[in-house]
């Protein structure tokens, strides 16, 4: 009896064995876990106002996150029906990232809002950080008046001058493959900004802290297994940085994944104060396809130096 108990064990241990995916498919890929987010907004191809399918309300929720709409009635922002509201925060939609303004869930808007993203919201409070304003670049009396591309947090929130060394640590929950990309993105940042960066042990206190969550984490801004945000980071003096642990990583450009430390360079910028750009080659862009690696831009370097005046 207890060999055929062990047979049956074996058996099953087999097939367990023959089941699992293989080491060199995972190799790679380091935290397997989903690649295509929003496929909900894929069966909402060619709708426009008038219209009433059942995953608008999720369309819904999604521009409402990253700050396209707000609606006072709670019933508008439940329903399904596709009204002027959603049509106007569509085009500013499109406007931002920089699609015909047609107010109609067209191709490249879809294949747009189903690319992972930052968490940080594109419009707060009725800022929306992605077009483009003047700024009054100085020079002598006369001035000269340039479109900037990059943004700040509202109030320009920085580090003092004092503060020009930074230090960060892993929380216990980041995995050891992160923590490499992590420190290279730093790296990235101090050879090209006024800044210096080490980085301290978990046990000690520090400036800028990161870790890895999934879902509500206790901040304002919870990780939605079904919205496919890549991570977020707060403004300073704040110092947080989170990835959403539900995503699939990777280490280097990996068909379907998403490379750290490009979203490490990402998030590093809003660490230090830059909030979205409208270039999409900055670093600062809110969107990160996968098997895509990226670094920082011209872009990203002007908006630090002028923040800090260096
Ligand atoms: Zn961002
Ligand atoms: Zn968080």
């Amino acid at each position: 009896m207890a060999f055929k108990i062990f047979q049956l064990i074996s058996f099953i241990f087999l097939i367990f064995i023959l089941l699992a995916p293989s080491g060199h498919a995972k190799r790679n890929t380091p935290s397997g876990k989903k690649s295509s987010p929003f496929d909900f907004i894929k069966k909402l191809k060619g709708c426009h106002k008038g219209n009433n399918t059942k995953e608008i309300h999720e369309l819904k929720v999604y521009l409402e996150k990253f700050g396209y709409l707000r609606y006072s009635n709670k019933t508008q922002a439940t329903n399904d029906d596709f009204d002027d509201v959603l049509e106007s925060s569509i085009k500013t939609y499109q406007e931002n990232y920089h699609i015909k303004p047609s107010g109609v869930m067209d191709d490249e808007t879809i294949s747009r809002m189903t690319t992972p993203r930052c968490g940080v919201p594109d419009i707060v409070n009725g800022t929306n950080y992605m077009q483009p304003r003047n700024r009054n670049h100085e020079s002598g009396s006369s001035g000269i008046h340039a479109v900037s591309h990059y943004s700040f947090f509202e109030g320009e929130p920085k580090w003092p001058p004092s503060k020009s060394h930074l230090t960060y640590r892993f929380l216990p929950n980041v995995p050891a493959f992160a923590m490499d990309p992590v420190a290279r993105a730093f790296q990235k940042w101090q050879s090209s900004t006024h800044f210096t960066f080490a980085r301290a042990q978990t046990n000690q206190n520090s400036d800028l802290v990161i870790g890895f969550y999934r879902g509500d984490h206790g901040d304002i801004d919870p990780f939605d297994a079904r919205d496919g945000t890549l991570a977020h980071a707060f403004a300073p003096t704040n110092g947080s940085f989170h990835y959403n642990a539900d995503m699939r990583w990777s280490v280097g450009a990996v068909a379907g994944a998403i490379d750290l430390e490009t979203v490490a360079l990402h998030e590093i910028g809003h660490l230090l104060g830059l909030h979205h750009s409208s270039v999409e080659a900055a670093i600062m862009y809110s969107e990160l396809g996968g098997g895509q690696i990226k670094n920082l831009h011209a872009d990203d370097i002007e908006g630090i130096k002028f923040l800090y005046n260096r």
